[in-house]
């Protein structure tokens, strides 16, 4: 049994995080917008377009706020209630 040199143990894989979901927390939490033509840009475009069958919204309105503003719990989507009562997708 040879005792020295000792080999160095291979370091633990780990799990690694997925760019992808890092580009878009990035884009969510920062305002960092990705790269074109990248899945991350993707998965956001489809955010815009409305990849919900239906929107579920719920009210974030804030007191700065000038219309009632919502969240869709589904896709993420910023919403605005208009004044019949309808939401819709805010443009950005
Ligand atoms: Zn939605």
């Amino acid at each position: 049994m040879k005792l020295w040199p000792r080999r160095p143990e291979p370091a633990p894989t780990r799990p690694r995080a997925n760019p992808t979901r890092i580009a878009v927390l990035e884009h969510d939490l920062l305002g960092i917008k990705p790269e074109p033509g990248t899945a991350a840009a993707l998965a956001i475009g489809l955010r815009r377009l409305g990849t919900c069958f239906e929107h579920q919204p719920v009210e974030t309105t804030t007191l700065g706020d000038p219309q009632p503003t919502g969240l869709c719990t589904r896709c993420g989507a910023a919403m605005l209630l208009d004044e019949h009562g309808h939401w819709r997708v805010a443009e950005a």
